[in-house]
């Protein structure tokens, strides 16, 4: 019996494999062999091949063993092992699945999307030329001759200069063949994008750091006066710095002089030492702490929000309160109640709403344990966040969308300021999702509570907490006695009629600016379109020049003196002759932010105005700037887009005020009055946020029109008014949405092609289909659109939904002539 057993076991067949997620466009794992002597576990990084001599990192999804050997043989293996401690959780892992699936995305885009571009190494190839060979005598073909050309005057040729020399043939497989061909070396190496950053440091010898080490070193030099007062200076400066000072911080110091350092370090006292130092640097504790003591009404939502957050099972949090009412201090208590050993807390804000003055409030709160990540950190700078969320270094992280994509080992509560922002939803590439609705779903699946808090809650979020679904929370009244601000409606047609407007302006908005100078306090102007004029018209043709990509007319932009597409970059240079009819002279019409500032400062020459739009706030201290401006007081006006309009907090802002509020309403998109509610309401509530009283005023030509008579009513008002749209309409939050867009470079092919495709899932989905149509912008970047859209009703399996879609395209794909149709999916659009 016991020979048996031991032959069984000889010959039963077992190969270790690991399954490998990579950060391609891809769905699912490939299996790899990993190779005796590796050490693998879920979450590690590992080096594999892939595609045609090409090596990729991928994280490792599972470990396990094959037991069949024709399998085996069609696997290749693990080149290397890059990690000994997992860079993704297991936690972070479901996530990707989950939203892999609900986004009808690859789970490879999701990885691609969270890991932090300094840990995705790709392999590069180098091509050398075989020693001897002389490329003027070998034959080859034209292609292979502009490579060897170009390796007669260079030792080598990275595969990217390759491929630009080759251009527009591609690179990859002509090199691969050279190569076989005996005509070239490739020599491929992985390099890892991401190095930690090193410097270089004296320090003592481990002999001499104690006291008693210390004084023998002394005696070593007594005869040489000159070390000894540069021993003196370095012990002291090292002590300051905990041992290890920088290099560079000894220049400058006479007395230090190099011999004196080098004769210190030959006898052995001194030595230099390599440290890795932090990119992103702590930022000192902020001395001065404000005494917060919460307001009755604010206690009271408090205690709501506490009990629920402690149940067994928490529901998420709706906090509804008004624009000042104290939102801010409610998240920090929550947080605190939350925290522990180990533990973590997400704080996720809108883009433009992390700012220095909320960054500092948290600070203020929990130290050096808060990590900030937003989007205009450096690639390496990304890495080491990452690895200190992982380490459980950073136990509060304020960030943006992305940073739910973080790897938080113990993640105990998530808090998300203006829920109901679009910029929680990611618009393109996939993975285009909801980092509110990632956090909802994390709160369910890991029981922990999510609190999401907002003036103007988007509709779906309001109408889960009317239903009980999630726990609603208000507060009603502005904290430090402050009053909501009063709303000034203006009829433009009115002021033209009776020729009281300048302008753009009304006689009322001059008035109050000119108030608002004599106080000496600051104003807020919003306008929608950023550079001088959105639409440039030849005064001979009439030509509007338009980009050459996409169905859009160029926007004039007077500081740079161009004429730019806001869609894709585009830009021209001649900004004054006609490019059809050849004449001189283009008229500007419409007016952007650049032309407003300029009239402002015409009609208030004394006035100091700053200007925020995306063309101001480029580069990391661009927003920063303005920001601290405003807040010293040296600013009188602000002029911005959609970036003034939200999160900012200033005592002495007292006026804010719309240029053309009809711009806001008019959109064709069924959720135009929900967000012309939220972002006028929004804005007001920049103005008054203290003890000084503030003042709106929204310039319109339709000022009966119902959403802005709501605006002075409270969020419940147009809830009410608006779900009856949404319901009768069939949008959401009664229906659930999927919009499909399809894109080709060529517009009688999308045609047809949209056409199969929308017969193949008319078939499945009948009249739950809309389309395919034509969108408002039918071509951007060369690409020709179609949409779709699917309105799911709620009784609807979502999961039954998305795989009758699935089949649905793949039907499509098996019958169409060319598979060159693209279709973006978006689940939940925003
Ligand atoms: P919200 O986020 O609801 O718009 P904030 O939290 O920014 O409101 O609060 C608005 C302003 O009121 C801030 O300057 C804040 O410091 C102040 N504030 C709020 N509550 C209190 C309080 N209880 N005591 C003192 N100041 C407060
Ligand atoms: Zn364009």
């Amino acid at each position: 019996v016991e020979i048996t057993l031991i032959e069984t076991r000889v010959t039963a067949f077992s190969l270790p494999v690991v399954e490998v997620l990579l950060p391609l466009p891809l769905s699912g794992a490939f299996t790899y062999i990993l190779p005796e002597g590796m050490i693998a576990q879920v979450g590690i990084r590992v080096l594999v091949p892939f595609g045609k001599g090409k090596l990729q990192a991928g994280v490792v999804r599972r470990v396990a063993t094959i037991q069949d050997k024709l399998q085996a043989r069609e696997l290749k293996f693990v080149k290397e092992v890059l990690d000994e401690v997992p860079v993704v959780t297991p936690t972070l892992l479901d996530l990707y699945d989950w939203i892999a699936d609900y986004y009808l995305c690859k789970q490879g885009e999701v990885l691609k999307a969270s890991l932090p571009t300094g840990l995705k190494m790709q392999s590069t190839r180098t091509v050398y030329l075989p020693e001897g060979l002389d490329p003027n005598n070998v034959v080859s073909n034209d292609k292979e001759a502009l490579i060897l050309d170009a390796l007669a005057f260079r030792e080598s040729l990275s595969e990217e200069e390759a491929q630009r020399i080759l251009m527009p043939t591609p690179a990859g497989p002509l090199l691969q063949r050279m190569a076989e061909k005996g005509l070239i070396y490739l020599v491929t190496d992985t390099q890892a994008s991401y190095k930690p950053k090193v410097i270089r440091c004296l320090a003592f010898a481990p002999l001499y750091r104690t006291h008693e080490g210390l004084q023998q070193a002394f005696d070593l030099v007594k005869r040489a006066p000159k070390q000894e007062n540069a021993l003196m200076l370095v012990a002291q400066f090292l002590s300051q710095h905990g041992g290890k000072l920088p290099l560079r911080e000894l220049h400058g110091h006479d007395e230090l002089s190099h011999s004196a350092l080098k004769a210190l370090r030959d006898k052995g006292i001194l030595q230099t030492e390599f440290v890795t130092v932090d990119r992103v640097p702590q930022e000192a504790e902020r001395a001065e702490r404000r005494e917060i003591n919460l307001t009755p009404a604010q206690t009271a939502a408090y205690a709501e929000i506490a009990e629920e957050a402690h149940q067994e099972k928490p529901r998420p949090i709706l906090l509804h309160g008004v624009t000042g009412s104290g939102k801010t201090h409610l998240y920090i208590e929550f947080i605190r109640s939350l925290m522990g050993e180990g533990k973590q807390v997400l704080y996720l804000l809108p883009e433009i709403g992390l700012t220095r003055q909320i960054i500092d409030r948290v600070r203020e709160a929990f130290g050096n344990q808060v990590g900030v990540y937003h989007s205009r950190f450096s690639p390496a700078e990304r890495v080491e966040i990452w690895q200190k969320v992982l380490k459980g270094e950073h136990q509060v992280v304020i960030g943006v969308r992305s940073a739910i994509l973080l790897p938080f080992p113990n993640l105990v509560g998530i808090v998300i300021d203006e829920e109901h922002d679009t910029s929680f939803k990611q618009q393109e590439p996939n993975p285009r999702y909801n980092a509110r609705d990632v956090a909802i779903w994390l709160g369910y699946h890991h029981q922990i509570p999510v609190l999401l808090g907002s003036a103007t809650p988007a509709l779906e979020s309001f109408e889960n907490a009317q239903s009980g679904k999630y726990k609603l929370v208000s507060l009603r009244e502005r904290a430090q006695q402050a009053a909501l601000p009063t709303l000034q409606m203006v009829d433009m047609r009115l002021e033209a009629k009776e020729k009281r407007s300048h302008g753009q302006f009304s006689e009322a908005l001059l008035t109050a600016l000119q108030e608002v100078l004599d106080r000496g306090e600051q104003a807020i102007l919003f306008k929608n379109r950023r550079g001088y004029a959105p639409i440039v018209v030849c005064n001979t043709c009439g030509h509007v020049p338009k980009c050459t990509r996409c169905d859009i007319s160029l926007t004039y932009h007077k500081h740079s003196n161009r004429l730019r597409c806001h869609y894709c970059g585009y830009s021209e240079a001649d900004t004054t002759h006609c490019s059809v009819c050849n004449t001189q002279g283009l008229r500007h019409e419409g007016i952007g932010t650049e032309r407003l500032e300029e009239q402002l400062q015409d009609l208030f020459p004394t006035a100091r105005i700053a200007r925020m739009d995306q063309d101001t706030t480029r580069g990391k201290y661009g927003f920063a700037r303005i920001i601290a401006q405003l807040e010293a007081g040296e600013l009188d006006f602000l002029v911005g887009t959609q970036m003034v309009t939200k999160g900012l907090d200033f005592e002495r802002v007292t006026l804010a005020a719309v240029l053309h509020t009809d711009s806001m309403i008019g959109y064709p998109d069924f959720r135009a009055h929900e967000y012309a509610y939220a972002m006028l309401t929004q804005f007001a509530g920049r103005a008054g946020r203290s003890s000084l009283p503030g003042n709106v005023i929204l310039q319109t030509r339709q000022p009966e029109h119902p959403i802005l008579q709501l605006l002075t009513k409270p969020y419940g008002a147009f809830y009410q008014q608006e779900v009856v749209l949404r319901e009768a309409a069939k949008y959401p939050p009664y229906v659930r949405l999927v919009s499909l867009t399809l894109l080709h470079k060529d517009h009688v092919q999308l045609e047809t092609e949209g056409q199969r495709l929308a017969a193949h899932l008319k078939a499945r989905f009948g009249d739950m289909l809309l389309g395919p149509e034509y969108p408002p912008i039918a071509r951007l970047k060369d690409l020709y659109r179609l949409g779709m859209l699917l309105k799911l009703p709620r009784t609807l399996s979502l999961g039954k939904a998305k795989a009758e879609l699935r089949t649905g395209i793949l039907d499509y794909y098996k019958h169409a002539p060319n598979k060159t149709l693209r279709i973006d999916i978006d689940v939940d659009p925003r």
